[in-house]
């Protein structure tokens, strides 16, 4: 079914007519404008009935109140979906365009000949809407807002408050419907995804109300180039937009220019991600997640910018969602396994301590390493499953060896930064050690620099419960980050393990050289032990011996091997 059209001269009587009238279509979930009559754009202040046809088709509530326009859109919807009557009131900008007047609309549905419903809306003018001092329209406003206010409270809205655009779920509805007749045409759509760079900076400089604001200039924006019902403000500082994939570039462009020669300057730039959809495989909420995924790639970049979601982003999406999908599997089935690396005692070359590194061994997809893994279930704040597992592993491990009597030397688990916000990870750990009836000296708890960095205070307290209870924390990739000394100065470590960079860094001149040899040296005066990691040549080994580094660790000695080749290599010598 197509947009209806009246017989031509049906059309023209209707179009004369003086009376404010109206009549829509609901189509592909949205409003369409079949007829407007004479009365209707005079009312409306359109001196161009083409103008007229175009903005109601494309931003149909731009000159009412913004308190007003998502509730009428609201109730346009209901009409429109469950039928009935519609009767709205509302202001709407007058024809000077510096004061509202009161609009009455009341429509209902009438079928054509032909079985198609159209709704017809006729609209009155109720007079003018002032917030001055005269007491007697003051009384009618006040009527007014009361009315509106009951109305609102009963709708739940579709429509978002602020902007008046769709709300999320109903935009995936609009874009739905939307994509269905083009994809059939074999024209591709697509799907942009936006967010506004520095809002949080914005609203501290210039506060709340005044980025409201700059969000509401943003959407109309957004409404001018790609029309209403295409849009949707998702949460905060982000857009989702769906639109021909012809020529998103070009209004991309333009919007991109609109934001740059915004007037008074106080307006962001806005990072795009893209998502094509040639065949409409995807729920659009998946496309949305894509088109954002797109768009965090660029997180860095404080201008505005578009980036394509592409084979690459795919194939790391899907890497993604395969690890957080399978993390609870590995971990039961124990795919996931223990790799340990000996961290040696500078003064005899003896194992002083183990750090524990994982492996996910995948029945489908090999051998897995970290760097694929951890910065996923990190993102995903579910790496405390994994750490708190290789605790548990590490745990039975030197249990069984202090019942067989056998040497233990202490273990360094790694722990990261969401572990300490997901859950009370101190006293998870306390407590999977004192049931194991291990001694807490055993467990050397590893944080790495910038993990202390973020939330300084709650991480220093988190620390020193760890101490309090009698466990050592190691500062992990201590060097690497920008707050090193900041945290070294506030935060008592028991160790801290230089950074790998300052062996890459070691063959490159003597400046690597002078600076470990000086933080040594601090580390001392602060009774602190020191470590080295990535240590794998003979002439680095001596140098950190004679720069005083009280353990290493590194492929010199040993790579990360399974545990169980660990205790025999070692056990044997
Ligand atoms: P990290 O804690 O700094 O661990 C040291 C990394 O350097 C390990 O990589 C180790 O294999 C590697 N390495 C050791 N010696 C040398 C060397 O001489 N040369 C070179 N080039 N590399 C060396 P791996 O095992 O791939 O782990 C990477 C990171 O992943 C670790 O960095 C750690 O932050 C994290 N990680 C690994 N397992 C876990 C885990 O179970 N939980 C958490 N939270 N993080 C883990
Ligand atoms: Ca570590
Ligand atoms: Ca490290």
């Amino acid at each position: 079914m197509g947009k209806y059209q009246f017989e031509p001269t049906v059309m023209r009587e209707l179009e004369r007519l003086r009376v404010p009238l109206a009549v829509y279509q609901f189509l592909e979930k949205r409003v369409v404008t079949i007829m407007l009559s004479d009365g209707f754009c005079e009312l409306f202040g359109f001196d161009d009935k083409n103008e007229a046809y175009y903005m109601m088709d494309n931003d149909m509530y731009r000159d009412a109140h913004p308190d007003d326009a998502p509730r009428i859109a609201d109730e346009a919807f209901r009409f429109a979906t469950e039928g009935g009557k519609y009767e709205v009131v509302y202001r709407t900008l007058t024809n000077r365009r510096d004061s509202y007047k009161i609009i009455h609309a009341i429509g209902e549905h009438v079928y054509t000949d032909d079985g198609v419903r159209l709704a017809y809306v006729w609209y009155t003018d109720e007079g003018s809407y002032t917030t001055e001092q005269d007491t007697r329209r003051k009384l009618v406003n006040e009527a007014f807002r009361r009315a509106l206010q009951k109305e609102s409270l009963i709708k739940s809205l579709s429509y978002d408050y602020l902007t008046g655009l769709p709300e999320m779920s109903y935009f995936f509805e609009l874009a739905d419907e939307w994509r269905r007749p083009r994809l059939a045409r074999q024209e591709t759509v697509a799907l942009l995804f936006m967010d506004l760079c520095g809002m949080k900076y914005f609203n501290r400089k210039y506060g709340f109300a005044e980025g409201d604001n700059m969000l509401r200039r943003f959407a109309n924006i957004l409404k001018k180039e790609f029309s209403n019902e295409n849009c949707s403000r998702f949460g905060s500082d982000h857009f989702c937009v769906f639109t021909g994939a012809a020529d998103y570039k070009e209004k991309l462009e333009s919007v991109f220019e609109q934001v740059r020669c915004a007037k008074d300057g106080k307006m962001l730039p806005v990072r795009v991600g893209v998502f094509i959809d040639t065949d409409g495989s995807l729920d659009i909420s998946a496309e949305c997640d894509r088109a954002k995924y797109a768009c965090d790639t660029m997180r860095n970049t404080y201008l505005s910018r578009f980036r394509v979601f592409d084979d690459t982003m795919l194939r790391r999406t899907e890497t993604t969602q395969y690890i957080i999908d399978h993390l609870d599997k590995a971990i039961a089935e124990r795919q996931i396994e223990v790799y340990c690396q000996p961290i040696i005692r500078s003064s005899d070359g003896e194992i002083g301590d183990v750090e524990v590194l994982s492996r996910w061994n995948d029945p489908d997809r090999g051998m897995l390493m970290p760097n694929d893994y951890i910065p996923v279930l990190e993102k995903a704040r579910l790496i405390y499953k994994l750490d708190l597992y290789m605790v548990e592993r590490v745990l039975a491990r030197l249990k069984q060896r202090g019942e067989d009597g056998l040497r233990v030397v202490p273990v360094s688990v790694n722990l990261s930064r969401t572990d300490f916000d997901v859950c009370d990870i101190v006293e998870e750990v306390r407590r999977l050690v004192d049931l194991a009836g291990v001694d807490r000296e055993l467990i050397n708890i590893e944080v790495t620099e910038s993990s202390v960095g973020e939330d300084f205070e709650y991480m220093k307290a988190q620390i020193e419960r760890f101490r309090e209870l009698g466990f050592r924390v190691w500062m992990d990739d201590f060097g690497s980050g920008y707050s090193s000394l900041h945290v070294l100065q506030s935060i008592r470590f028991d160790y801290i393990k230089f950074d790998m960079s300052f062996m890459r860094g070691f063959d490159r001149g003597d400046k690597s050289k002078i600076i470990l040899t000086e933080l040594i040296r601090l580390a001392q005066a602060l009774d602190i032990d020191t470590v080295c990691e990535g240590v794998e040549t003979e002439e680095q080994v001596n140098f950190l011996r004679n720069a005083g580094c009280t353990r290493m660790q590194g492929y010199y000695f040993c790579r990360p091997i399974p545990l169980p080749k660990m205790l025999e290599q070692f056990s044997k010598e």
